[in-house]
């Protein structure tokens, strides 16, 4: 064997898979394949001056290269079984608590000590919440900010490159099985392996669906969550945002029952594009150095999509819709909330008068052409309902982006141990389906390495 451990995919999960095998078996050959590049390269062109919106890099930035999608993220690294995926489910909840705790001392080993961790323990918004319908996640959040977390990454992979092989700009084509392990096939060579490890992201839903079936390992998928990115005033959420950081919100609609959330909540952040195959969505981030920060906050407000049969393809159905937005606006819509509850578009006049300034460069328009009624009536009335906490959200110059999908991978059959019904090949993070967020993809990543090396 050429390895005794390939990883294929640098995101959180290839790179705590990584940290810890080599931490608890430094003896062992380990090589990470990377389709991206390598983190000093890693740069979106988008410079909001020369080039405003997404051209559709061959390989995006954002989403893909050391750090995965997480690289340019908030670094909002949630600690909770509530969200951020099922892995619990697979390993039991204290150890993934545990986990998740373990993974975030490392970060603060690699860079992030001194970051702020938040918690909804004891505060009296949740009373607040339920006063007004409104319902509060559990969770402690450590905020290391796009800065922060960039640092982290480059002082974990100084330490990981002296130990593995990192091949960038190299996606793995295919993953074969041999005796007594795996061939990864790549455009121009091919690597044996005894043990597999699969961590291939969102960007890799497409790819990890054809090793599936190839390898005919059983898989299911039925949700795509969808919404717009909200950005308003940072003073609006301001009370919530100093103790908190993050809110994670639910509110079940009066006129549907359906569960509205929010999602991803950046403080005095910036609203970005997001590529995914080809299709441009939008995203947020920000800084942890105030001297990089905006004067907007931005969430998502996001409704979750579950379909039955016969429909088993939700990711196409979320890609449609985004595929719908930019047709009409070439990329990412954005819309005043006063312009959609008054039925009309927003236009760059009436975006000019507006008293706030967008942190996106997006096409002005009319989201109720791009997402479906039933679900924008959820969006409007969680807007309203947030209101009465923050008041102010639902003023006719904040701002909604479109559309926000959060695309689930279909899920893996994988067992306690996040192994496919292949001996040795693991598929963990986001692309099994499991985890949507960077503690529990991490915390995978190390669960993984344990079971190889008690092995
Ligand atoms: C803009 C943005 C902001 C975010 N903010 C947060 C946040 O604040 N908090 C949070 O918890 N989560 C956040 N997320 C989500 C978080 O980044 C992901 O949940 C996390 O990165 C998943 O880790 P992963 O290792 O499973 O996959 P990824 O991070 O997606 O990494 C997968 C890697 O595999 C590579 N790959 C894919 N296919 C192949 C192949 N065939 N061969 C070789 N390599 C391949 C990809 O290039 C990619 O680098 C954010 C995401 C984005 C895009």
């Amino acid at each position: 064997m050429n390895y005794d451990v390939i990883i294929i995919g640098a995101g959180p999960g290839g790179i705590f898979s990584a940290y810890e095998l080599t931490l608890l078996k430094p003896e062992l050959k380990v090589a990470v394949f990377e389709a991206g590049h390598s983190l000093e390269k890693r740069r979106c062109p988008i410079d909001g001056d020369k080039i405003k919106s997404c051209i559709g890099c061959k390989s995006c930035s954002i989403m893909s290269g050391f750090g995965g999608a997480g690289a340019f993220s908030d670094g909002k690294y949630n600690i909770t079984n509530d969200f951020g995926g099922t892995l619990y489910e697979y390993i039991g909840k204290k150890q993934a608590l545990d986990l998740m705790h373990y993974v975030d001392e490392i970060n603060l080993r690699y860079g992030g000590e001194g970051t702020k961790l938040y918690s909804t323990a004891g505060t009296k918004f949740k009373k607040l919440c339920i006063q007004n319908d409104l319902h509060l996640l559990d969770a402690s959040v450590r905020h290391l900010g796009t800065d922060i977390n960039y640092i982290v990454l480059e002082n974990l992979y100084n330490e990981l490159k002296q130990k593995a092989d990192f091949f960038f700009d190299t996606p793995v084509e295919k993953v074969s099985v041999i005796d007594e392990g795996y061939e990864v096939h790549s455009k121009n060579a091919s690597y044996t392996c005894t043990d597999c490890i699969i961590s291939a992201g969102r960007i890799g839903s497409k790819w990890m669906e054809q090793v599936c079936n190839d390898l005919d390992i059983p898989t299911r998928s039925n949700r795509v969550d969808l919404g717009v990115r909200v950005e308003l005033p940072a003073e609006v959420f301001s009370h919530l945002t100093d103790e908190l950081y993050e809110s994670k919100i639910v509110y079940r609609t009066q006129k549907y029952g359906d569960l509205v959330r929010t999602f991803c909540m950046n403080p005095k952040g910036a609203v970005v594009n997001e590529n995914t195959n080809g299709i441009v969505t939008v995203n947020g981030h920000s800084y942890e150095d105030p001297a990089r920060q905006t004067e907007n906050t931005n969430f998502a407000l996001l409704v979750a999509k579950h379909f039955s049969e016969p429909f088993k393809d939700s990711n196409g159905y979320g890609e449609s819709i985004a595929r719908l937005s930019n047709m009409l606006g070439g990329g990412v819509i954005c819309q005043r909330f006063g312009d959609l509850i008054r039925g009309r578009r927003s236009t760059q006049n009436r975006m000019n008068d507006s008293f706030m300034t967008p942190t996106l460069n997006a096409t002005p328009g009319d989201l109720s052409l791009v997402l479906p009624k039933r679900l924008l009536d959820g969006i409007i009335e969680m807007i309203y309902a947030l209101d009465k906490i923050a008041p102010g959200t639902a003023n006719d110059d904040t701002l909604l982006y479109g559309v926000e999908v959060k695309f689930y991978n279909m899920e893996v059959e994988v067992d306690n141990q996040l192994q496919t019904r292949h001996k040795g090949l693991y598929v963990i993070g986001d692309g099994s389906g499991i985890t949507h967020s960077l503690s529990h993809a991490s915390a995978s990543g190390v669960h993984v390495a344990r079971s190889i090396a008690n092995r």
